[in-house]
């Protein structure tokens, strides 16, 4: 099979996503009042309305109504004020009842729109952007190659989720030669909200962005712990093929199973090969559903297509249709907090953050409650010489490089790392291993760098005695120096740091770095 970057030249791939996302953070199930919890002993958490007994009837759950329309609101949607519930029949024994709850033509959240910001690597899966004169679909393109590509949202409607099954003894945990299958309905009835998108995206990066930006904003929103890996956020992707220039779509395929970032790209990426193998063959590709194996890096076929008629979807007699008033909405409204972008916009703007830093803290709300708390506490503390700026551009570097690889350090802590490295009194190395000590602790970083002796010396008229001394002695190397070979600045800094040492105290590499330039420039 050719590579992604060479069938993306002749062919354009377009592609849809199905979100399926678990209203992890409410308290009850969708239509009972069944405690949502997976974790507790399979099957504790059934009643009569989820295991679908005769009679029993449903009741709508008011707080899961909030949190679709709250994200029908974040991501640009229509509310539509008047909706109903629908049965979608099917027999399988995750849902006991044989059909599935969920809404009709019309969804709580019609027509929405996300805008994807697509940069590095992944922008030269867009080949066609490179022609300075394509145009079209309302992409912003920037001069340094990356772009903004809107991607709109068909609907986003509220169902239940099924049963959980477990398949014994089979591969990979799938039912095929299985000898046993094991049913948990503590997740039936479970809060789902599905996304679907318009078929507008085109390569497996932006597919992967457009996810990862939707698990932001719902994060953001609290409506959802959105983890891949826990299966509370799963992802259908849609895929087909056509020649570059031509209108029309293709016949596409549907991926299941996928389970990372990773995952949804990879197996995009696999398919869009696959298919313009076959095309190419003068072959022709089924409307099936695949599945995609990531330990073998393949898809393969799980079934054809079934059609709507199959599912015998009616409106479903033991629940009225829905009115949403005005007031309803505007109360979700007035409960959504600000949104990853929004926030992005004000860490540049206000708060002079590089835009890398910005969206990577933006993104994630616990990171960027903890960054402001920090940024906050240290901008309080601002040492002599040092600007507001500059340390709170130092509270987020130290949020984006280090503390992804500790458990749990305070914003105080991180405020007080940051603002002794802002005053250079210990490098980057030394943070890391303060941090080390104090994470999942309240010790304060700035005791255990006195108490380890770390604390350079950041005067530097203190300093400068050492230098003069080093300039002195050094004679060869300053002459090296001057013929051209800056280099030799890094053997003057050792030699100063080695003095500075021996004579009991610290000096601070970068500050010697300063003086010597100075020095060795003038
Ligand atoms: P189905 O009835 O097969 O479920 P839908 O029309 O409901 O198909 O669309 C499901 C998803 O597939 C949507 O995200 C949609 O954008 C996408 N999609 C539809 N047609 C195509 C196509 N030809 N190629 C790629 N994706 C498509
Ligand atoms: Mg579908
Ligand atoms: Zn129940």
């Amino acid at each position: 099979m050719r590579g992604l970057q060479e069938v993306l030249r002749d062919w354009e791939a377009v592609i849809g996503l199905e979100v399926h996302t678990e209203l992890t953070t409410l308290e009850t199930k969708m239509f009972c009042n069944c405690r949502l919890s997976h974790d507790d002993e399979p099957n504790a958490n059934v009643c009569p309305v989820c295991l679908g007994m005769p009679g029993a009837l449903p009741v709508p759950n008011r707080e899961a109504i909030r949190s679709i329309v709250m994200a029908g609101l974040a991501t640009n949607c229509e509310i539509k004020r008047h909706s109903m519930f629908y049965r979608k029949h099917y027999f399988y024994p995750d849902m006991a009842k044989n059909f599935q709850t969920t809404q009709g033509p019309v969804a709580f959240c019609m027509h929405g729109r996300l805008d994807l910001e697509v940069g590095g690597a992944g922008a030269r899966e867009r080949p066609d952007l490179a022609d300075a004169t394509a145009t079209g679909g309302g992409i912003l393109r920037r001069a340094d190659g990356s772009y903004v590509v809107p991607i709109r949202i068909l609907r986003i409607h509220m169902e239940e989720d099924a049963a959980k099954m477990v398949h014994v003894g089979g591969e990979e945990g799938r039912i095929t030669a299985a000898t046993e299958s094991l049913i948990d309905y503590n997740r039936c009835g479970t809060p789902l909200i599905e996304l679907v998108t318009e078929p507008d995206l085109r390569t497996p990066e932006e597919a992967r962005l457009f996810m990862e930006k939707l698990q932001q904003t719902f994060r953001t929103l609290g409506i959802s712990d959105c983890s891949l890996e826990s299966g509370s956020m799963r992802c259908d992707g849609n895929i087909s093929l056509r020649r570059r220039g031509e209108a029309g779509f293709g016949t596409k395929t549907e991926m299941k199973n996928i389970n990372s970032f990773k995952s949804l790209h990879d197996a995009l990426e696999y398919e869009i090969c696959r298919q313009a193998e076959v095309l190419e063959e003068g072959g022709i590709v089924y409307q099936e559903t695949r599945h995609w194996e990531p330990s073998r890096r393949r898809t393969v076929v799980m079934r054809v297509k079934e059609t709507a008629d199959d599912y015998r979807l009616f409106p479903d007699p033991d629940l009225a249709p829905f009115d949403l008033t005005d007031e309803f909405i505007e109360a979700c409204r007035s409960r959504i907090p600000e949104l990853p972008d929004a926030k992005r916009d004000r860490y540049v703007g206000e708060l002079g953050l590089k835009c890398d830093d910005a969206t990577q803290i933006a993104g994630d709300p616990a990171v960027a409650a903890l960054f402001e708390e920090a940024a906050m506490a240290a901008g309080g503390k601002v040492a002599k010489g040092i600007t507001e700026a500059k340390v709170i551009s130092t509270v987020a570097n130290v949020v984006v490089n280090l503390l992804p690889a500790f458990q749990s350090l305070t914003a105080s802590q991180v405020a007080s790392i940051a603002s002794l490295l802002a005053q250079d009194a210990i490098t980057f190395a030394q943070a890391r291993e303060v941090l080390a000590a104090v994470d999942g602790t309240s010790a304060d970083p700035g005791r255990v760098v006195d108490e380890r002796g770390m604390r350079q010396t950041t005067d530097a008229s203190s300093l400068e005695p050492i230098v003069d001394e080093v300039l002195g002695r050094c004679v060869d190397q300053v002459q090296q120096y001057r013929d051209g070979n800056k280099k030799v600045v890094g053997f003057l800094v050792g030699q100063c740091m080695k003095a500075s040492k021996a004579a009991g105290a610290k000096g601070n590499p970068k500050l010697f770095n300063q003086l010597l330039a100075a020095r060795l420039e003038a």
